[in-house]
């Protein structure tokens, strides 16, 4: 795994705007605008802690880009969270909502904590007050955050009680990622794996790999690997043969159920130890010979060591950030189909978008309607980066981006500046 703890990822994040900017010649001006997040918030705020105690936290959200619609992106609690990577992250979400074409523009929150060194109480205050400092600048109009690192739908049912009581009124459409039960949407838990595994269907079928039998890895059997496992298992007749977890990784030749795997996790804590299934490391697994390789864990796993010896057809990045730039220059000369994050793991904004669209409404759909609601909106996105990607002799990231940062500068440019 590469030391990246010295990049900046704002840095990496403006650098990917200059090559884009220069690939589609976008002018001086505008690219500054997208060099530039449009608002900032920096809040430090006290939290009564369980014994008495006073303690002061900071906290951030970055709207950064709001040209198509309100802002949107998660909020994480972190210990080395600072002010140019929650900058970073939010550029990143207004690309990634805008390669599937929803109507949004990014942002990114965070609060420097160690989340599993409080107590629920505090956590929950801490949340409470974080919540009620950055409410002049949220809403459902405005800017809707979401769940990400170490924050889960208890977090944002109490950001969506907090900003309620400020209001009057009940306001689900403020934050998403919620329980059912206050205005979540049906199939947001396994959006981001679903989707996944919608893309990786699609770039099957134009490199000629017939799903029935492909044999696949997936590294990080969470929330989106394991269920874009099962989904590949389950509707596409896939081969899963390695999983990992961060204890270590399972190999078995002809294929694993998922679902065993998954219930083995729960009983045991990890993947290893699947019975019949041989144990491997990490970096075995991502160099498995399987036609496709699911990185859904960390970023920085796909480096200019490995990418060499990497067997897969297809990557597709579930995980945000799995591949360096290096790594991607080798895997496009390989001819590896790499499905970038922006599009690979954007199923799972897409059913966030799709609970806000339910709330504002005050109308529910069933699972169906959003599974497949999901599937047209990933499917489109593939075809359209895949498309730029053709047209541009370009890998599908940069295919993604420029189709991303252009749709921003067409909403910049035909909005004009004010005043
Ligand atoms: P998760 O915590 O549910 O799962 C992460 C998995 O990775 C765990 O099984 C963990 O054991 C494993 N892991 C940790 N370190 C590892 C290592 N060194 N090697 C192999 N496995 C390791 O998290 P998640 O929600 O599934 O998120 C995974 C990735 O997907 C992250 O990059 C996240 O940003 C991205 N993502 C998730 C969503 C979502 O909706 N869940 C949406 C977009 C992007």
């Amino acid at each position: 795994m590469a030391n990246t703890s010295t990049i900046n990822p704002f840095e990496t994040a403006k650098q990917q705007v200059d090559i884009v900017a220069d690939l589609i010649g976008i002018n001086d001006g505008v690219r500054e605008v997208l060099k530039h997040p449009k608002r900032e918030l920096t809040v430090n705020f006290p939290v009564r802690m369980d014994d008495g105690s006073y303690e002061v936290f900071t906290g951030y959200r970055v709207q950064y880009n709001m040209a198509r619609g309100p802002t949107k992106g998660g909020i994480r609690y972190h210990p080395q969270v600072t002010l140019d990577e929650v900058r970073a992250l939010a550029a990143w979400m207004t690309w990634k909502c805008a390669v599937v074409n929803i109507p949004y523009g990014g942002a990114k929150g965070g609060v420097v904590c160690d989340p599993k060194k409080i107590s629920r109480g505090e956590n929950e205050r801490l949340t409470r007050r974080y919540a009620s400092e950055i409410a002049p600048i949220i809403g459902p109009e405005m800017d809707i955050p979401a769940p990400d690192v170490y924050t889960d739908s208890q977090t944002m049912a109490w950001i969506m009680d907090t900003y309620s009581m400020l209001k009057g009124y009940s306001v689900p459409g403020v934050i998403t990622g919620k329980p059912i039960s206050l205005g979540g949407s049906e199939g947001r838990g396994e959006a981001t794996g679903r989707g996944c595994a919608y893309v990786i269907r699609e770039a099957a079928k134009d490199i000629g790999l017939k799903m029935k039998g492909a044999t696949v890895a997936i590294q990080g059997f969470g929330n989106a690997g394991s269920v874009a496992g099962n989904i590949l298992y389950d509707e596409q007749g896939a081969k899963i043969v390695a999983v990992s977890d961060s204890k270590g990784g399972i190999y078995k030749a002809d294929g694993v159920n998922p679902h065993a795997v998954e219930e083995h996790k729960q009983k045991t804590g990890s993947v290893v130890g699947f019975p019949g299934a041989k144990t491997i490391t990490n970096d075995e697994v991502l160099e498995t010979k399987a036609d496709v390789l699911v990185p859904a864990a960390l970023e920085n796993q796909i480096t200019k060591k490995n990418a060499d010896k990497i067997q897969a057809k297809i990557v597709a990045e579930a995980a945000n950030g799995p591949t360096l730039p290096e790594a991607d220059a080798i895997l496009f000369q390989r001819k590896v189909t790499v499905l970038p994050d922006v599009l690979a793991n954007a199923g799972g904004v897409t059913v966030s978008y799709f609970e806000w669209a339910q709330d504002i409404q005050g109308y529910f759909w069933g699972l169906q309607e959003v599974n497949s609601r999901l599937e047209r909106t990933m499917v489109q996105s593939y075809n359209d980066v895949h498309k730029v990607a053709t047209e541009k002799k370009v890998h599908n990231r940069t295919a993604a981006y420029v189709l991303a940062i252009q749709r921003v500068v067409d909403a910049i440019k035909i909005r004009g500046i004010y005043p």
